[in-house]
């Protein structure tokens, strides 16, 4: 079957059905389509998914990264530390709070904050440190807190790209105080957007959900509104809690497959020398979010000339997330010498995996990977 004649093969697809169509079509129907009783639904479940005490939905995962540096008080004057590999609201968020980003390097196997990079990037003013779990790989959340406790600096995990991957045995996300998570389109599960802020104390649940609405004071139900400080709209609606409910129940569905297609790729393209083809560190399971490949220096073509060659041959693939420690909105006089994340800008790119993805669409991506590398089979 010529592929070619069934259009491009994306780098990335939601899956939604029918089940979502019905749900939303219900929640118009209720005429209840703010933030309302699906919501808290919806919370419910996602907290005993994660198993995290408490989830508070929000209207984006980056509302939910600035949220939880509100709770943790990181205002003006403090250091927060970020991952240059990573979206470019990792680096955002702490301008949100008159914070300071401070770029680290990342890990070569992991692409994620290690306790080493962080030390490297820690100054006198430095509060707070986000943990990425980039692309659905977990961080080493154990060394990293045992390195940033002592010193009072506060650890927050940016589980953006995580749900559905475990460290040590336990969903990410729960292994700090505070985690944020998204369902962007390009995130495990999706209510077109939103996010969602899990806690393990009830105060701090309750802060978050008087800051994502306004700052209105959780006491004032019964008598008349008060707003104690000044909050934000960051609600998320029922029209896409209704969708986070039938997601969140293909989720482990997603993620078997997600793993399935990965491992396949691993043994398909795992015997060319010199690629490093990402992978579930030794303690933790990854979600797979996107599937990327460090090539080697000596590989045969540049990266730019392989994604536009496999977009010619009908296959869509990507740079993989790319340093900000130069972009313009965060560039200083200097920016800082981390060798790991500008190896990654060069040479890394990413493949398709998608849940529905087939088996002729994978194997097709392979052939031409192989061929770009130079090994005919
Ligand atoms: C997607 C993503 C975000 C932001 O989530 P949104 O819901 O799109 O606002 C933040 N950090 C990382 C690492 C992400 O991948």
């Amino acid at each position: 079957m010529d592929i070619a004649h069934q259009g491009i093969i994306p780098i990335a697809k939601p899956w939604l059905g029918p089940e979502e169509a019905e749900a939303a079509a219900r929640t118009v129907v209720s005429g209840f389509l703010d933030q309302g009783p699906k919501v808290a639904r919806f919370e419910a479940a996602f907290s005993r998914t994660v198993g995290a005490r408490k989830a508070v939905a929000t209207s984006s995962g980056t509302a939910a990264l600035h949220l939880a540096l509100m709770v943790q008080k990181i205002g003006v004057g403090d250091d927060v530390v970020v991952p240059s590999v990573s979206s470019i609201e990792t680096a955002s968020a702490p301008r949100f709070v008159g914070a300071n980003p401070v770029f680290a390097d990342v890990d070569q196997a992991t692409m994620n904050l290690s306790s080493s990079t962080i030390e490297q990037a820690l100054t006198a003013h430095t509060r707070a440190v986000i943990v990425a779990h980039q692309l659905g790989v977990p961080a080493d959340m154990e060394s990293i807190r045992n390195l940033c406790e002592p010193k009072g600096i506060a650890v927050l995990e940016d589980a953006t790209c995580a749900l559905g991957s475990t460290y040590l045995g336990s969903p990410v996300g729960t292994h700090s105080t505070i985690a944020a998570f998204s369902f962007n389109p390009r995130k495990t599960i999706t209510t077109g957007e939103g996010g969602m802020v899990c806690v393990q104390n009830d105060p701090w649940a309750q802060r978050l959900r008087s800051l994502r609405n306004h700052g209105l004071s959780m006491r004032s139900h019964t008598m008349n509104e008060t707003y104690e400080e000044t909050g934000f709209n960051y609600r998320m609606t029922d029209l896409q809690a209704a969708l986070g409910l039938v997601q969140l129940e293909r989720l482990s569905t997603i993620v078997r497959r997600r793993r399935h297609l990965a491992m396949t790729y691993q043994l398909l393209l795992g015997t060319v020398p010199g690629v490093q083809i990402v992978e579930d560190p030794l303690y933790g399971t990854s979600n797979f979010q996107s599937f990327w490949i460090l090539l080697p220096d000596d590989f045969p073509v540049t990266r730019d000339e392989f994604i536009s060659w496999m977009l010619q041959n009908g296959v869509s693939t990507r740079r993989a997330v790319q340093p900000r420690h130069r972009e313009g909105a965060f560039a200083g006089k200097s920016s800082p010498s981390l060798p790991v994340a500008d190896r990654f800008a060069r040479q890394a790119i990413v493949l398709p995996l998608f849940p529905q993805m087939t088996e002729s669409e994978q194997n097709r991506v392979c052939e031409l990977f192989m061929a770009a590398a130079g090994h005919t089979t």
